[in-house]
């Protein structure tokens, strides 16, 4: 049976409904062109005459991270109603749809460490894993679909705990690849100033569309994880303001970056919860990028102990409540871009 379009202009409502999968189908878009949904949670926008720019924006990886669901959503609600214009090529992902039902970060594993291939490791197999392999081949069924592209992959998410940087963005691992100057002026523009460079490759998804395919891609944090209703949609205004210009306005940049107004960290070192016995040494609630001095102690697990180096270290992502193995924290360390580093 086909489809009508009013199904469509709810498509969230319409992968809740159908959070494991969803058989595609398309309409044709008001401004020309086409929506097409791939799959539940997966919908492509493709413009009649797209421009050069082919866009990646995921948000739900992690179900409960509500903010950037209401962002993507009022976007989509937008280009289906023609009231914003979509110029560009958009692949629109809701990511873990039945954690976004059951309101909780994930339902067995954490979607957001199975990319790059990390979902076929081991026996395991849930529904994070089959999602994270279908994500990969959603994303290389729109990069591929044209070459000679400017890719980007911006992944939306909100986080555990408050911070003392509302917004901040983790850029990828990127070895000798420079960081991009266009990026990091859209996210300044963005209002988001805080930078985490990340120091080794990871099985995040924008890792993944970066090494891949050669993506700009980000992982973005915007605020506070918040129920459904409860966020505040002004705070992520310039973001929203800013994928609006970037969709409708096809050689759209943001103006340069000020480096001196952007704060930079990379990671210094990473606490791995090994046993049951691992204990943080600091308060539960700390924000993210809470800072402590040279030599203090962080956690503890059995004998093994990690302290603050040298020089003054922030925590981000502190999570005691995780499986044996996994990255309870990072530490990071403030740092410059050299010259060479940016292109
Ligand atoms: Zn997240």
């Amino acid at each position: 049976m086909r489809k009508t379009v009013s199904q469509l202009t709810d498509f969230l409502a319409l992968s809740r409904a159908n959070p494991l999968s969803l058989s595609p189908f398309s309409e044709p878009l008001k401004a020309g062109g086409e929506l097409q949904v791939w799959d539940t949670g997966v919908i492509c926008i493709e413009p009649a005459e797209p421009a050069s720019r082919d866009l990646v924006l995921s948000c739900g990886i992690h179900g409960n991270e509500t903010a950037p669901i209401e962002l993507c959503e009022r976007l989509l609600k937008a280009i289906i109603s023609g009231e914003l214009i979509c110029r560009q090529r958009v692949l629109l992902i809701f990511g873990n749809l039945p954690a976004i039902n059951l309101g909780v970060r994930q339902v067995e594993e954490n979607l957001n460490r199975l990319f790059s291939g990390a979902h076929r490791q081991g026996e395991r197999l849930n529904q994070e894993r089959s999602r994270a392999a279908l994500l990969e081949q959603y994303v290389t069924r729109f990069y591929g679909a044209r070459a000679n592209t400017e890719r980007l992959h911006y992944d939306l998410h909100t986080a555990i705990r408050s911070s003392r940087y509302e917004k901040f963005a983790i850029y990828p691992y990127l070895s000798d690849t420079p960081y991009a100057r266009s990026q990091l002026a859209f996210l300044q523009h963005s209002a988001i100033d805080t930078v985490l460079l990340a120091q080794a490759p990871a099985n995040t998804f924008s890792c993944y569309s970066a090494h891949q395919h050669g993506a700009h891609a980000l992982t973005i944090e915007l605020g506070q994880v918040q129920p459904f209703g409860h966020n505040e949609a002004t705070r992520v205004a310039q973001l929203e303001h800013n994928l609006c210009r970037l969709l409708d306005t096809p050689h759209w940049q943001a103006p340069a970056c000020d480096f001196e107004q952007l704060r930079i960290y990379k990671v210094a070192q990473e606490i791995t919860k090994q046993s049951e016995q691992f204990c943080f040494h600091f308060s539960d609630d700390v924000s993210n990028f809470t800072t402590f001095s040279p030599t203090t102690l962080l956690a503890t697990d059995g004998t093994h102990q990690w302290h603050v180096g040298e020089e003054p270290e922030a925590v981000v992502f502190p999570n005691a409540d995780i499986a044996l193995g996994h990255r309870a924290a990072l530490m990071v360390v403030r740092t410059t871009f050299k010259a060479h580093q940016l292109d």
